[in-house]
């Protein structure tokens, strides 16, 4: 409840400006009317993009790629801010847990050159963002799941904790009494984090974690950790990412269209577009299913677009950080 109240007040981008020593000369962009538009037909970089209105995950990768940091820190850092907030509960610790009470964590990254790493339904460990990074620089692997995944990470010096929090626990508690799975539409549900950076060399990186849907089926994953559906970045053209039910995402291995779209010539808000349009092509007369998109392009253009009204995604750049209102598909 608190949160849907606080994204209705922000989603007029009425955020205040950060009060960060790096930030002195930004300014807000409010302008609730046009924040979408503009923020569309921007070209400039170092600049930040994430689903959802994540300013403080946003702040931290922009304090990141500010001060002459790579796109790939900007990305570890920022998203791992929302990990770490136990209120955020699709993210990190405090995520909701599977059906049987068990918190398992999915999420991936993407660099410049093409290198990705990602932990799929991992457990007990607080930030699959770094994992997945180790995974990705010190394996020879992409994909680390379960057991192995989390095995992995003690290796690497990971500390083992408890990712449900009361909170957490005792919705489920309440949950069980109906065992209903019926995933809510927005951001009470869907609070995954999909982060694109362009850092001051114009190099692109990428990352995306999440807890998953709540109540999923013990060993479900979705779109999140699976490159090209939850995330996909190619630096000569630009980056994608996703949140929302990702089943759908996945069936339309979502991220890697939208960018081989741009390749084609689309704008990212134009891509975005199409890739929500594929995924209703093949969901004719449902309406009860969250998607969002976000993209940016080698210039730093950017866009976003989703199925249901609701999805906004932030933006951090020398100009300001905007929380933008997504377009959407259904009216
Ligand atoms: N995409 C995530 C998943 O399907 C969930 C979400 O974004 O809320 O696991």
């Amino acid at each position: 409840m608190k949160r849907r109240k606080f994204l209705k007040n922000s989603s007029t981008a009425t955020a205040a400006l950060v009060a960060t020593p790096f930030l002195t000369s930004c300014k807000e962009e409010v302008n609730p009317s046009k924040a979408g538009v503009a923020a569309n037909t921007k070209a400039i970089y170092p600049i930040v993009i994430c689903t959802w209105d994540f300013l403080n995950a946003s702040t931290k990768a922009w304090e990141v790629l500010s001060s002459g940091g790579n796109a790939l820190d900007a990305i570890e850092q920022g998203v791992k801010v929302e990990e770490d907030d136990v209120t955020n509960q699709t993210v990190g610790t405090g995520g909701r847990p599977d059906r049987d009470g068990t918190v398992t964590l999915d999420a991936c990254i993407m660099d410049k050159d093409g290198n990705c790493g990602a932990v799929l339904a991992m457990e007990n460990i607080a930030n699959p963002i770094s994992v997945a990074r180790k995974v990705m620089e010190d394996t020879p692997h992409v994909m680390l799941a379960g057991q192995g995944a989390e095995q992995f990470a003690y290796e690497k010096g990971f500390k083992k904790v408890n990712l449900l929090t009361e909170q957490s626990r005792l919705e489920w508690w309440e949950w069980k009494k109906t065992s209903e799975y019926k995933p809510i539409i927005n951001i009470e549900n869907h609070d995954t984090i999909g982060m694109l950076a362009i850092d001051k060399n114009g190099d692109i990186a990428g990352g995306c974690t999440t807890s998953g849907m709540g109540y999923k089926m013990a060993g479900r994953v979705g779109d999140s950790p699976i490159i090209g559906a939850g995330l996909f970045v190619d630096n000569e053209i630009g980056g994608a990412t996703a949140t929302g039910m990702g089943e759908e995402v996945v069936r339309t291995v979502g991220s890697f269209l939208i960018v081989e779209l741009m390749r084609q010539g689309k704008s990212p808000q134009e891509a975005c577009e199409e890739g929500v349009k594929r995924i209703m092509a093949k969901n004719e007369g449902r309406n009860d299913f969250q998607i969002g998109f976000i993209a940016i392009n080698k210039k730093g253009e950017i866009g976003g677009y989703c199925i249901q009204p609701g999805f906004t995604y932030r933006t951090y750049s020398e100009e300001g950080h905007i929380n933008n209102p997504s377009e959407s598909y259904v009216s």
